[in-house]
């Protein structure tokens, strides 16, 4: 008796609730069908996040020392891990600026979440290096790339796909859930989600905030800057286009526009036009 009440009350709940939330969830959707919706991958997945590293000027490191180069060049930082994310058995614990912002930053809310640290299994990787089941258009060599450790803790297993979802709906990263090995496949876009985090800072947002949110502050932010009075700028090591953005109080957009970069490579002595606010 007691079951099939259940079973009413719970149809109910999908009729109350649930087709509402459908209705929602496929109106943010559909302005996005080029996006991710799933974890799942696709041929097509591998392409959008193939084309991205193309678009963004991203290198694909050949080899080792190559790596050691641009780390010196300041093109890849440094996976440190800290209290919220560790590292296990990373021959190049490097990453593009954005991947590792987006590490610290999906850590730090992992670990409040669910109390655990998040644990990286991968990040750089010279293209030399071809591991068995990697595509042939991986974006590992770019530094672009995060592999996450699969949680066996099913409360964590449950708020990173969640988290990881909503990120890719908001076309900031890509997120494929990959079997074999299990783990996630995490290729974070740099300029996307460098505009993401610009567009939150200051303000105490999950990076599970709304899609929409997200995709607005991204799209409006380039033709904000004002021609007023614009300075200078001379690259150092360690910079990227997003750590100076940052600093001046800009988005990476205004910076690129600026400067007609269409990726966010920059090398250390160029002279960049830092736009007025
Ligand atoms: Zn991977």
């Amino acid at each position: 008796m007691s079951r099939s009440g259940s079973l009413l009350h719970n149809g109910m709940m999908l009729r109350l609730f649930i087709r509402p939330l459908l209705f929602w969830v496929a109106l943010l959707a559909f302005p996005t069908e080029s996006r991710a919706q799933t974890l799942r991958g696709s041929p097509a997945s591998v392409n959008r996040i193939y084309q991205q590293a193309i678009d963004q000027e991203l290198s694909f490191f050949p080899s080792a020392t190559a790596i050691r180069e641009s780390v010196e060049s300041g093109d890849l930082v440094r996976l440190t891990g800290n209290a919220d994310y560790t590292l296990s058995d990373v021959s190049y614990p490097y990453a593009v600026p954005a991947a590792q912002t987006f590490v610290v930053r999906l850590a730090s809310q992992y670990r409040s979440a669910c109390g655990e640290q998040l644990v990286v299994t991968s990040a750089t990787r010279p293209a030399a290096m071809r591991l068995v089941n990697s595509v042939d258009k991986t974006v590992h060599p770019t530094g672009m790339a995060i592999d996450l450790r699969k949680p066996t803790n099913s409360r964590c297993l449950t708020w990173l796909r969640k988290t990881l979802l909503t990120l890719n709906s908001a076309g900031v990263l890509e997120a494929v859930e990959e079997f074999n090995p299990p783990h996630f496949h995490v290729a974070v876009f740099p300029t996307q989600y460098g505009s993401y985090v610009s567009a939150l800072s200051g303000t105490q947002i999950a990076a599970a905030a709304p899609a929409a949110r997200a995709t607005t502050a991204v799209t409006a932010a380039p033709s904000r800057s004002s021609s007023s009075s614009s300075s200078r700028y001379r690259v150092r090591a360690g910079d990227s286009l997003w750590t100076i953005a940052r600093k001046n109080n800009i988005s990476v957009q205004a910076l690129q526009a600026a400067n007609n970069l269409r990726g966010s490579r920059i090398v250390v002595g160029q002279t960049l036009v830092i736009p007025a606010r």
